[in-house]
């Protein structure tokens, strides 16, 4: 339990829900949403002092946040904004909550190419390098230079380089590591025509708006997938489009998103997501992985067929 009065910004037993895409999740014992790096690394250091546990979200675009809510501070950095690109060298530098979709515009803008495909991730700068987020055939790996992290034991701040991060897949050592991602630069393409490469980005927007459930409170994929295989397509194929769990639903636009119809429970998300987990195995003998990141406690998950 926190003894002393704690840094500006603050806040005790905030509901999770408005602060994930899925809407759902519990109580943060407690919480903040810094607006500077300054503030963030108080915040942090607060916690290190009160000896409490640590976590770091971005947009919760990718978070299945426990009904029991989550013990310690839970650091929200979706305020931690602002960008700066250099439309001559293609360097670009953003805080680590910058939206990635207002970062591809930006940099459309300045006639800089390789972002295009991330303009339908509702996530932020720090989510994608920590997820090594990626849609239609780009991803962030390919386009980072580096990241400032904050180690929150040693309060040291470290930059490291794309190729020390591990990426693979949807996948960074940075999520092994509790390691805050502060803020990344990306090295993009200059000299292009800002309205082609907006043209592209406006393109790719239009095809995931068109082919997924994006009017429904979701976080995009739900499973890996089991390359070669689609986890999508796997799915579907079984007939499990529209399958609910209360108010958790396969979408029936695509089988690969969980969607939220309306007052679910995180409970009956985890509980639809082993559901479907189980009947992929028992057809196909594969086992697909979540993408999406579990936060705070879940039950035990022994599900009938
Ligand atoms: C409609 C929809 C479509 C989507 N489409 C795609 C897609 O095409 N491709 C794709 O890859 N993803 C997609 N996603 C998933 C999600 O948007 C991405 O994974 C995104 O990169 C997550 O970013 P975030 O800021 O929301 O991170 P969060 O979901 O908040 O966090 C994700 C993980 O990163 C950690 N984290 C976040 N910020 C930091 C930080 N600053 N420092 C340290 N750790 C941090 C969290 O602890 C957590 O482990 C989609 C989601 C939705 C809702």
């Amino acid at each position: 339990m926190a003894t002393q009065a704690g840094p500006q910004g603050l806040r005790r037993s905030v509901g999770l829900a408005d602060y994930t895409t899925w809407k759902v999740g519990g109580t943060a014992d407690w919480f903040a949403e810094p607006e500077g790096l300054e503030q963030l690394t108080e915040l942090v250091a607060w916690a290190r002092r009160e000896g409490l546990e640590l976590r770091v979200i971005g947009a919760g675009s990718n978070l299945l946040v426990s009904d029991a809510g989550l013990a310690g501070l839970t650091l929200c950095q979706r305020r931690l904004q602002g960008s700066q690109l250099d439309s001559g060298s293609g360097l670009v530098e953003a805080l680590a909550g910058e939206p990635i979709p207002t970062l591809a515009r930006r940099a459309a803008r300045a006639g800089l190419a390789g972002l295009e495909w991330s303009v339908g991730i509702p996530g932020t700068v720090g989510g994608a390098v920590v997820m090594n987020a990626g849609a239609q055939g780009g991803c962030t790996a390919e386009w980072l230079l580096d990241a400032t992290v904050l180690d929150p034991q040693s309060g040291a701040t470290a930059v490291l380089r794309a190729d020390e991060l591990d990426f693979a897949y949807r996948h960074s050592r940075l999520q092994q590591e509790p390691l805050v991602v502060l803020s990344a630069r990306f090295q993009l393409e200059s000299g292009h025509d800002p309205a082609a490469v907006g043209q592209r980005t406006s393109a790719n927007l239009h095809s995931r708006t068109s082919s997924q459930p994006y009017q429904q409170p979701s976080c995009g994929s739900v499973f890996r997938n089991p390359e070669p295989r689609k986890a999508g397509q796997l799915i579907e194929g079984l007939g499990l489009k529209g399958l609910s769990l209360g108010g958790a639903q396969v979408s029936p636009i695509h089988a690969n998103f969980i969607v939220n119809t309306g007052g679910a429970s995180a409970a009956e998300i985890d509980q639809l997501i082993a559901l479907v987990q189980q009947r992929v195995a028992e057809a196909h003998g594969i086992a697909l992985h979540t993408e999406v990141k579990r936060l705070g406690q879940f039950g035990d998950l022994a599900l009938a067929a």
